[in-house]
């Protein structure tokens, strides 16, 4: 099976896209995914995979919790930079909600306890148990499909 052709049907799969941002010790970390879904209402758990050679890994198992930024239409600056696509140095200013840093502007916040995490492959499923949200039902989300982001609007 070639890569790219899993990677390609993949990409059909339209999404909106997340900042997923956690602290450690006193050092914040912030990485895109498009990796993310809801899994149980009872109780709240999401899910988020990240690549196992991803920074975020190491910061996601010392801290413990994170939180799940969904970006609103005009953030794909910010999905290509957490995505390490933007070398440009940014000193980036998080917002704080329940205690955890997270992206300005978004359209939904999530901020989790992790419950559980998976190896599968080369990604970590992180289970997130769900402790705070946050909503802006004015603004639109940005959405990406086959690698290319777009507005609702
Ligand atoms: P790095 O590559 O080290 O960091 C990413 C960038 O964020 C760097 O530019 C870094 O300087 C900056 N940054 C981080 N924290 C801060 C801070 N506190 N202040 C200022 N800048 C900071 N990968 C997955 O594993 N799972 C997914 O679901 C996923 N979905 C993606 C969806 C999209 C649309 C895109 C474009 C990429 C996706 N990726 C996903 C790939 C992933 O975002 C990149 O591989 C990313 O670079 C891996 O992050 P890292 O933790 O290794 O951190």
């Amino acid at each position: 099976m070639d890569d790219q052709l899993f990677k390609r049907a993949m990409g059909k799969f339209a999404t909106g896209v997340t900042v997923v941002t956690t602290e450690s010790g006193d050092k914040v970390h912030g990485m895109t995914a498009n990796a993310f879904m809801s899994v149980s209402l009872d109780p709240k758990l999401i899910v988020i995979s990240v690549a196992n050679k991803a920074t975020m890994k190491g910061y996601l198992d010392e801290a413990g919790s994170f939180a799940v930024s969904i970006l609103a239409d005009g953030q794909a600056d910010l999905s290509m930079y957490f995505a390490g696509q933007k070398k440009d140095d940014k000193s980036v200013e998080f917002d704080v909600f329940d205690d955890m840093p997270v992206l300005h502007g978004a359209v939904a916040t999530i901020t989790c306890d992790v419950h559980n995490a998976h190896l599968e492959g080369d990604h970590t499923l992180y289970i997130g148990r769900v402790r705070d949200i946050r909503v802006d039902d004015e603004a639109k989300p940005l959405a990406y499909f086959s690698g290319k982001y777009y507005d609702l609007t």
